[in-house]
């Protein structure tokens, strides 16, 4: 992988409806996370410019016939996308990484050929969930048949902008609909990439589009447009209550919400603790802890406490930061000023709370962009700031337990119960941990996804409703009609 000089990158600015890349609206700034320069101007699609995309998008269902052909078809031009998106890696990883958070050699190698496998685990689903025949009186035939909705709505999140578009677009492109998606404003042109190489493989125009602009204006407009059957956003808790609201206003469509998350890193003593400590702190690092599922709170019996204290601040200790388009850097930046500030307000108010600092604290200096230390903190309760918001950087708190039972009770966040981590060498223990802990994902003796793209993600409590991944996520995009048949006889 080689450095790339981020002005020499060349990108479409605008939303991309019906094939065409469309470059309407008010404009804002785009800043780069590495260096915070303004690179680009976006164009907001105003509540005239979602409903032009969302009308294209029902037409192209109409009139392409991508629901209606053969599954299978869906499926070939699927893996053409996919196969595409690998040929691409190195100029859409560039992309991204220019414009996000992604280190250039993690974009590549890691989110752009997870993007393509991903792609293609959905294109298998193309043909194979029509439906059900159900138990009836023999004289009756009665059947439950599975149908896309027609026009989805999607909306992303900014830390992993490719990834977290291609787990909205790839189940709703296998069940069969058309699907208009807004990425965050802070990453938005990466994904227009992404569409454009749909359309060149084969997938028909006005299948895959894209609105850019803010949350307050394309965002809500997208949420409450009439015509879109099915909404799938991912972002914070506190948004995702007001595309919910949005969206029960303008009239019912099911929602998924994948949301914030303050997840449990519950580790006991009789666990492998060089391991735990390699998990845990390669959870802190991945992204600079801007990951929904970062496993920010260590929960840890009190007598390997110490040693495991060490053996994260070894691992911790040292971190690669740089700008995203040098392939040496490993550690990403803060995705802005504004973010780095929030870090910065949530470590003061811990501190006056009583906690105490044993590693980190601060803004890693030297940069032009914001890069935030590695930090680690005790002396924390359950009232903690940093152990009670999510706080989207690089922070872990630390808490001691005795006795099973309590570990179990201090591992339960009040709010949030995305993913959970248990680290023990006793089966019985860490599945009754499976069983305690109030989390949509259940990590033993390790902490990270996998290209097992057959496991699904999503909340518990306020962590979400619905999943990303998995059979669940393609299941989602289809409604189901019940058929009875007098059949006579
Ligand atoms: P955010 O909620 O600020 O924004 C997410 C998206 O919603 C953006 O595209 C934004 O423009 C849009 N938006 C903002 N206001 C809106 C409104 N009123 N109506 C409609 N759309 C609106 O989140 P973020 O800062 O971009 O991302 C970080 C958050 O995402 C964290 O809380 C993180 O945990 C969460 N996240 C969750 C998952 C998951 O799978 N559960 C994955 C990644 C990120």
């Amino acid at each position: 992988m080689a450095d790339f000089a981020p002005d020499s990158i060349t990108f479409a600015s605008g939303h991309y409806i019906g094939g065409t890349v469309v470059a309407e609206g008010e404009r804002i700034a785009v800043a780069r996370p590495s260096d915070l320069v303004d690179y680009a101007e976006l164009p907001v699609a105003s509540v005239e410019v979602v409903d032009r995309a969302v009308t294209n998008a029902t037409q192209a269902v109409a009139e392409s016939g991508w629901a209606t052909r053969p599954p299978r078809d869906r499926a070939r031009a699927m893996r053409r996308w996919a196969d595409l998106i690998e040929e691409r890696a190195e100029e859409l990883g560039r992309l991204e990484a220019l414009g996000s958070t992604r280190p250039i050699a993690q974009a590549v190698t890691g989110d752009v050929a997870s993007v393509a496998e991903g792609i293609r685990f959905f294109s298998e689903w193309a043909d194979k969930l029509g439906g059900d025949v159900a138990a009836t009186r023999s004289d009756q035939l009665g059947m439950i048949v599975s149908e896309p909705y027609g026009v989805v709505g999607a909306i992303t999140p900014w830390n992993f902008p490719l990834s977290m578009a291609s787990w909205k677009v790839g189940p709703a492109l296998a069940a069969g609909n058309a699907i208009v998606l807004k990425p965050s404003e802070l990453t938005p042109f990466s994904t227009v990439r992404l569409a454009e190489l749909a359309v060149a493989a084969g997938i028909p125009a006005g299948i895959f589009n894209v609105v850019q602009g803010t949350g307050a204006v394309t965002g809500d407009a997208l949420s409450r447009h009439a015509s879109i059957a099915k909404l799938s956003f991912t972002g914070s808790t506190r948004t995702g209550v007001a595309v919910m609201k949005a969206a029960a206003e303008s009239g019912i469509k099911p929602v998924t919400l994948e949301l914030g998350g303050k997840s449990p890193q519950l580790v006991f003593a009789d666990a492998d603790l060089e391991k735990a400590a390699s998990c845990i702190a390669g959870s802190l690092l991945a992204n600079a802890g801007q990951a929904c599922v970062a496993g920010s709170r260590l929960i840890v019996q009190r007598p390997v406490m110490a040693e495991l204290v060490d053996r994260l601040k070894a691992k911790l200790s040292t971190v690669t930061p740089g700008p995203t388009w040098k392939a040496a850097t490993g550690f990403a930046p803060i995705i802005s000023e504004i973010q780095a500030r929030r870090i910065d307000r949530i470590l003061a108010e811990s501190h006056r709370q009583g906690a105490e600092c044993l590693l980190g604290g601060g803004r890693i200096e030297g940069h032009n962009g914001a890069f935030y230390q590695p930090t680690l903190l005790a002396g924390v309760t359950a009232e903690t700031a940093a152990v009670r918001e999510e706080v989207f950087g690089p922070v872990l708190t630390i808490q001691a337990f005795d006795g099973e039972a309590e570990g179990f009770a201090l591992a339960d966040h009040p709010e949030y119960g995305l993913a959970a981590g248990v680290y023990t060498a006793d089966l019985g223990r860490a599945l009754r941990a499976m069983r305690a802990l109030k989390a949509g994902t259940v990590w033993i003796n390790r902490y990270s996804r996998t290209l097992d793209f057959i496991l699904p993600t999503g909340g518990y409590k306020s962590s979400g409703i619905g999943k990303d991944l998995g059979r669940q996520a393609v299941e989602a995009n289809l409604r189901h009609k019940t058929v009875l048949i007098d059949i006579g006889g």
